[in-house]
């Protein structure tokens, strides 16, 4: 048998459906399942995009065994609806439609009314009594065929359409506004007038033989596969060009027959909202695009229920009948002629990412999908807009429109905040305790800017990337930010900042869009997440918060679902308690070396690594030992009885010091000791590599002491802890482990000081000792370090840093042009590096579980909370991913995510038989064709 080209569909029969977007484009698969479902849709036939391919190849001419397929469809079409194409009498129009397997916008625009000529207009105006309707369709489609299959459409399309110069002329030489208002003879003049116009600029006469008039428009869909935008879209959305557009031929049907007929699109649910309502446009005695041309300002769909009661109703049922059948949201275009409804298409509807959470959920709920399907419907970033802040969206669009917005930075730290600028931390602080609102605005930030960090509504800097350390500070404290805003220039001196020829001061207000990157000038006013409101400020009433409702049946889904555990990196009893409510099941990181940073601990710090001798050393260490106890009690507490891994000092010790002369000065000054000193160790402390450099185990190995009196901190807390009846489960975690000698040498510290301290207090509780893999040697001999180890964290952001022989802090220069180069497919500080860093970690899972079957591993890199990222920990077999407490519930549908999509073959059987669409829809379609 030969090949078959074309697929007709009409009158409740169809030979395509929507599985066939392949060859009939995703348009006439659409238009086949809903004839094959019995709507409304006018007959017609779609040419397959394999003829595409041929045409292209075959010097762009049709062949001829198609052309005998698309005639013998014609007179199919013919006498289904009982027209002749060309007929003198009674004439079939039509209209020539593209429609790739994705939506492209750059390919031939729709032309209405096809097969008009002089002679099948006459008969149209004595069938219909209506020539005013037949000669705005003869003009407009003239112009169509003008513009697109004769090329007489402006490239640039701020240049304008010669036919509506013609049209504005007649208008003015008739002294009248509107379109409505040319009669049917002016139409019919400015038909005569477009043909001349045509003319002249080709030579030709315009085509009065419709058969000419088809094959012209059929070819130039063809062609315009291969045209310039066509080609760069492409390109930009990887689309590959052996996918060819089909061509679909579809029976004319009239909105513009008067004020009974009518055209709109729609969206089966709100698009924006994602609320379960009909949600729309139309306008009266229109057609085509009119609705969305901005000519006329078209109506709410919820005004057709009076303008057409009975095509509302209608349209109300299709819209029911679509989504049980498409199990989704659909985006709708529409035609009333003369009271009669008519489906011209329907598709997947695009939403926002909120819409996109609230339609899967509420899905589930109607019973149209399964929970699995609403989790694989939800991509984990889009809870992002569930939990941040958010501006007040109108008063943020009016001060954009005022000319406010100042610049766009990364949109580092998701949500909305506005607030006063600040050029320091000590000033944030001193701001935040007067109660003023403050943005934190550095150059960059460090360690030292952690508090103010902390009491800032939002951090904004001009330099760092997405994982700088502002950003992931920020993250973790769930704070708003925007990073490397480059066009920011600030002068901490003057105190201040120039941008786009502004100036900006100290204490004037600012407000930055983490979810975008904006920094607006002035400010907007922000409200806090339901889903915050309920769970962390508990301020508001579950019963009353949907948002929060949504989200909660998001996360029991996913919880339902996943394998992997998931943890928090937090070192603060708050942060932890924030986390916990997010779903954290441990503390996968705590970083102690932030708690020196706190009220009152920066001084016994700075002695200890300004000391001279190990008993100045241990004095200093002494006065440390308390702090850290109490803040390791308050977490152990928050935490009652999950897992908590703390982590033992890793930053090189000179970042605790000032490098600033006037501070080294004062610190010299309130020490009592002379500045020389403190300028002597600053500059003895300085390396040329930090990274590389004295930091990580290296120093317990070097001040034992420093090990000792963490390890007795955390074991002394825990046995605090316990005795208030509060279970306990530390993991003490060695950094920068590349060799398992290293480890046995803090592991023999941390076990004496431990049972020093449960003999000393009198409790026993379970701990580990472990180590985190962050530089390739470890993983390297992952084997022999699980002799020692009893847990495995990957610290995957030094593990990129040193497999990868890139420093993050100074990467920005080129690894942005690798990105884009595609030399990485990802930034590999966001998304793991699978093929390089993957592989080691998969090495060190395999070692490590040779030697320690039970091994416990995770990780607690950025990327723990990264989506692709979680995936390859669930690939790799990790026990738990460990990330910054906002990123909980991300991480959490993550991993559910991961465990659906990688789940073992007969399970997925399984879930399919489970669905129930075969059955549902076979009555759905018998249901439709009843009617
Ligand atoms: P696009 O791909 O740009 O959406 P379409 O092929 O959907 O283009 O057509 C553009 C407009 O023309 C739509 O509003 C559509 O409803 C209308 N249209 C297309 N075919 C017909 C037809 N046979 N009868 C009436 N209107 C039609
Ligand atoms: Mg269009
Ligand atoms: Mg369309």
């Amino acid at each position: 048998m030969a090949k078959k080209h074309v697929y007709y569909f009409g009158a409740g029969k169809a030979e395509g459906n929507k599985e066939m977007k392949d060859i009939l484009g995703g348009k006439g698969a659409n238009l086949a399942e809903m004839a094959g479902l019995g709507l409304p849709v006018p007959p017609g036939f779609t040419v397959s995009t394999e003829v595409c391919t041929l045409f292209n190849k075959n010097k762009q001419r049709i062949p001829e065994v198609v052309k005998r397929e698309i005639e013998r469809n014609l007179g199919r079409l013919e006498k289904t609806v009982g027209q002749g194409f060309g007929d003198p009498r009674n004439p079939l129009l039509v209209s020539v439609r593209s429609g790739a397997r994705a939506s492209m916008p750059g390919m031939m625009d729709t032309i209405l009314n096809l097969g008009l000529n002089e002679k099948t207009a006459e008969a149209l105006v004595a069938k219909t009594g209506n020539d005013r309707f037949v000669y705005d369709s003869y003009r407009r489609f003239v112009q169509m065929y003008g513009d697109v299959v004769l090329g007489l459409k402006p490239v640039h399309k701020d240049d304008l359409d010669p036919f509506e110069v013609i049209i504005e002329r007649k208008k003015r030489e008739l002294g009248i506004h509107s379109d409505t208002d040319l009669t049917a003879a002016d139409l019919r003049d400015l038909v005569a007038r477009f043909k001349a116009a045509i003319k002249e600029k080709t030579g030709h006469e315009f085509p009065a033989d419709p058969m000419k008039q088809l094959w012209g428009a059929i070819g130039a869909v063809f062609c315009s596969w291969m045209n310039d935008r066509a080609v760069a879209y492409r390109k930009l959305y990887n689309i590959p060009e052996t996918w060819g557009t089909a061509v679909n031929v579809q029976t004319m049907v009239f909105g513009n027959m008067g004020l009974d007929s009518g055209t709109g699109v729609a969206f089966t649910r709100d698009a924006a909202t994602g609320e379960n309502t009909f949600y729309g446009e139309y306008l009266m005695n229109a057609q085509g695009e009119d609705v969305v041309a901005g000519i006329r300002t078209p109506l709410p769909i919820a005004d057709l229920r009076q303008d057409d009661p009975k095509a509302y109703a209608e349209l109300e049922k299709i819209r029911h009948i679509l989504e049980k059948h498409f199990r989704d949201m659909m985006d709708i275009e529409f035609t009333i002629q003369q009271g009669r409804l008519y489906m011209l298409q329907c598709r997947v509807g695009k939403r926002t990412a909120f819409a996109a959470i609230k339609i899967a959920v509420d899905m589930v709920d109607e019973k149209l999908i399964s929970e699995r399907e609403a989790l694989a419907r939800i991509e984990p970033d889009q809870l992002n807009q569930l939990l941040r802040p958010v501006f007040d969206y109108a008063e943020k669009e009016a001060a954009v429109k005022a000319g406010r917005l100042l610049a766009k930075g990364l949109n580092a730290g998701p949500g909305a905040a506005s607030g006063r600028i600040v050029f320091n931390s000590v000033d944030a602080e001193a701001w935040a305790k007067q109660g003023k609102q403050v943005i934190l605005t550095r150059i960059e930030t460090s360690p030292e800017d952690i508090k103010g960090m902390s009491v800032a509504e939002g951090i904004l800097t001009a330099r760092g990337g997405m994982t700088s350390h502002a950003a992931l500070v920020a993250r973790q404290m769930g704070k708003v930010c925007v990073a490397g805003c480059g066009e920011l220039a600030i002068d901490y001196a003057q105190r201040r900042i120039t941008v786009k020829g502004k100036t900006l001061n100290e204490g004037d207000w600012i407000s930055i869009d983490g979810t975008t990157g904006q920094v607006i000038e002035g400010k907007v006013n922000t409200k806090p997440s339901e889903v915050l409101q309920v769970l962390v400020e508990k301020t508001l009433d579950p019963a009353k918060a949907f948002v929060y409702q949504t989200f909660a049946k998001v996360m029991a889904w996913a919880d339902r679902f996943r394998t992997l555990k998931i943890r928090t990196n937090a070192d603060q009893p708050d942060q932890s308690r924030n986390a916990v409510a997010f779903g954290a099941e441990g503390i996968g990181l705590c970083r102690t070396e932030h708690m020196f940073f706190g009220e009152g601990k920066i001084g016994p710090m700075r002695e200890m690594i300004l000391a001279d001798t190990l008993d100045e050393r241990k004095a200093a260490l002494a006065k440390l030992l308390p702090l850290q106890r109490h803040d390791f009690a308050g977490i152990f507490e928050v935490m009652d009885g999950r897992p908590v891994t703390i982590r033992t000092i890793d930053p090189p010790l000179h970042e605790f010091l000032p490098h600033e002369e006037k501070d080294q000065r004062a610190l010299a000054a309130q020490m009592g000791i002379p500045f020389e000193k403190v300028r002597e160790r600053v500059e003895a402390l300085h390396e040329f590599n930090p990274m590389l450099g004295f930091r990580g185990c290296r120093l317990g190995i070097i001040y034992p002491e420093i090990t000792e009196m963490q390890a007795r901190a955390i074991f002394e807390a825990a046995a605090e802890t316990k005795k208030k009846g509060i279970e306990v489960e530390p993991e003490v975690m060695i950094p920068l482990v590349g060799h398992v000698k290293e480890l046995a040498n803090q592991e023999k510290i941390v076990r004496r000081t431990a049972e020093a301290v449960m003999k000393k207090q009198g409790v026993r509780f379970k701990y580990l000792v472990g180590t985190m893999i962050e530089i390739p040697r470890g993983a390297i001999t992952a084997d022999e370090i699980a002799t020692v180890a009893e847990f495995f964290s990957f610290g995957t952001n030094d593990l990129t840093q040193t497999t990868l022989g890139v420093s993050r802090d100074d990467a920005g220069r080129f690894l942005i042009p690798y990105v884009e180069k595609e030399i990485y497919a990802k930034d590999p500080f966001e998304v793991i590096d699978r093929e390089g860093v993957g592989q080691l970690m998969r090495m060190a899972v395999e070692k490590g579980r040779a030697t320690r079957p039970g091994i416990k591993l995770g990780i607690c890199g950025e990327h723990g909370g990264e989506p692709s990222s979680v995936e390859f920990c669930h690939l790799i077999g990790l026990n738990y991913v460990s990330c910054s407490p906002f990123r909980v519930p991300i991480a959490r549908l993550a991993a559910a995510r991961a465990a659906l999509l990688n789940a073992a073959k007969p399970a997925a059987k399984k879930a399919v038989k489970k669905r129930p669409p075969a059955r549902k829809a076979a009555k759905a379609r018998k249901k439709a064709r009843r009617r």
